[in-house]
């Protein structure tokens, strides 16, 4: 989750600083894509007030519910039902693109088994889209490191 720093993190809809008094809610680091729609509110805070009112509210407090929800599941069950023993075998991410209409969506929040990658048998189909996102330049990295593209060596 962000943390708030008194006199220094901005609401990310009014641009006006946040103090503790005030009712603000904060977001967890929810995509590391900086193209996609919700990106302002990752790893951000926000006025309450300030966010009923915008046009990505109900989004953004899904995406963070499914997060939560995600981050919090055990036992860690990877995408065939099965219980991971062992923290080494998770290969697991959270939210991809917060557009339902892209065939990435279907593969938000995934838990897979290191081991057991070639038994996925959504493996082929998730590569293919994943890579056209990519070279469709949708994805963008704040930094250097992109996600998707280390997402996309670790399946293939
Ligand atoms: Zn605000």
């Amino acid at each position: 989750m962000a943390i708030l720093i008194e006199g220094q993190s901005e609401c990310v809809i009014c641009k006006c600083k946040l103090q503790e008094f005030e009712d603000i809610i904060m977001f967890p680091p929810l995509i590391s894509n900086i193209n996609d729609r919700i990106y302002p509110f990752s790893d951000s805070g926000v006025h309450k007030k300030c966010l009923t009112r915008h046009p990505l509210a109900a989004d953004v407090i899904h995406y963070r519910e499914q997060y939560d929800q995600f981050n919090n599941k055990r036992p860690i069950i990877d995408v065939e039902g099965n219980i991971i023993e062992n923290p080494r075998e998770i290969i697991s991410w959270g939210l991809l693109t917060s557009d339902p209409s892209e065939e990435l969506h279907r593969y938000n929040f995934l838990t897979l088994n290191r081991k057991r990658i070639a038994n996925w048998t959504e493996r082929e189909n998730f590569l293919m889209t994943a890579k056209r996102y990519v070279s469709d330049g949708k994805w963008k990295s704040y930094g250097d490191f992109n996600l998707l593209e280390y997402l996309i060596n670790l399946v293939e």
